[in-house]
């Protein structure tokens, strides 16, 4: 017999991309920044070191939210911090879906939302991406009990977007809230902030973990209308974010010119590594994110995979129903991408053709 509730004895923990702690890897496997993150950052940490830790942190972070309201061109009382994007999501699935209820996310896709979802006792169903990784209609018509859409755009693992247009129609048709998951909107040309502005059921889900080069750091943070974001403040830890992570927040968010210079880089080496692959034959989708989805009918890409391991380079390979399998490469840095990109080749080359 368990003390656990059925829904957590019933569930599969969410299992996040390698993490290996021993051993000189090159890591191209949950889409790290390859670049460190701007100075200020550490000077930000430093300094509010110093005044201690006494004190328990802004509960809502407002130094953040100010800073990145003018950057972002909306008011600070349209955001909220988390303690990753992660967290966020947890707030939002706590917020809207609960026993029994529905929760709806593409597939492939990021598959945190279908563990928040068990976790709440909730259910949750996946929409097939089209082939070519656009979104049937059919991800706008309401089901019973639907009360949250999830949608990250650029999408993981395929680094596709669907259109603002389309996204606009899915919010307009939709039962629910739609929460785009932007986790990695800095490298795209194009993401979602105007649309909170137009429609209180789309919300925009953001991190510093991916284009701020700050994973480690766990910050993360939504935008949404202030009624919206209002309530989730009734549900968010009361201490979410740290006094550390508060400060090194607003010092990243404060420097744009470090995001602008780093997104040119990892776009260039994105567009690189994609050509290269296409050449070896992959299949790879134009990529809007830091890395890129790459299939190959007919070879095997498990072996691909397990090659460049033992030659320390880790990517993620990944296998969906009904789908080819592939691998996901994130961007690193130019170094990295070209070893990686040669084991590639020697991996091929052994397969034979
Ligand atoms: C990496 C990622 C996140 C998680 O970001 P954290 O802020 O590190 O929790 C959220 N959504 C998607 C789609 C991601 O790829």
């Amino acid at each position: 017999m368990s003390y656990f509730r059925p829904e957590i004895d019933a569930m599969a923990g969410y299992k996040p991309g390698e993490q290996p702690q021993a051993g000189k890897f090159i890591k191209l496997n949950t889409n790290e920044n390859p670049y460190p993150a701007s100075i200020s950052v550490a000077t930000a940490v430093a300094s509010r070191l110093e005044q201690g830790l006494a004190r328990y942190p802004d509960p809502v972070g407002q130094s953040f939210r100010v800073r990145a309201a003018e950057v972002l061109g909306v008011e600070p009382d349209w955001i909220l911090c988390g303690n990753g994007s992660d967290d966020i999501l947890t707030i939002l699935t706590r917020s809207f879906v609960g026993p029994g209820q529905w929760l709806r996310l593409p597939t492939p896709s990021y598959v945190l939302y279908k563990t928040l979802a068990k976790i709440q006792g909730a259910e949750s169903e996946e929409v097939a991406f089209n082939k070519d990784w656009t979104l049937p209609e059919t991800f706008g018509i309401g089901g019973p009990n639907l009360r949250l859409a999830y949608l990250p755009n650029p999408n993981s693992p395929s680094g596709t977007q669907v259109s603002k247009d389309q996204i606009r129609k899915l919010a307009d048709s939709l039962p629910c809230p739609l929460v785009i998951d932007e986790a990695y909107a800095d490298f795209a040309e194009d993401n979602c902030i105007d649309l909170v502005k137009e429609n209180e059921k789309i919300m925009v889900a953001r991190t510093l973990s991916k284009s701020y080069a700050l994973a480690g750091l766990r910050f993360g943070f939504l935008i949404a209308q202030p009624q919206m974001i209002d309530q989730m403040m009734k549900v968010k830890d009361s201490y979410n974010c740290d006094s550390l992570s508060i400060a090194a927040a607003t010092a990243a968010i404060d420097d744009q010119a470090w995001v602008q210079a780093n997104r040119l880089k990892v776009i260039a080496t994105r567009q690189r590594m994609t050509l290269q692959m296409r050449e070896m034959g992959f299949d790879v989708p134009d990529s809007a994110a830091n890395f890129v989805w790459a299939t190959y009918p007919g070879r095997n890409l498990k072996a691909v995979y397990e090659f460049l391991k033992q030659n320390k380079v880790l990517v993620r390979y990944m296998e969906y129903p009904n789908w080819d399998e592939g691998i996901r490469i994130s961007v690193g840095t130019d170094d990295q991408t070209d070893a990686c990109l040669s084991l590639i080749r020697m991996a091929l080359d052994q397969q034979g053709n």
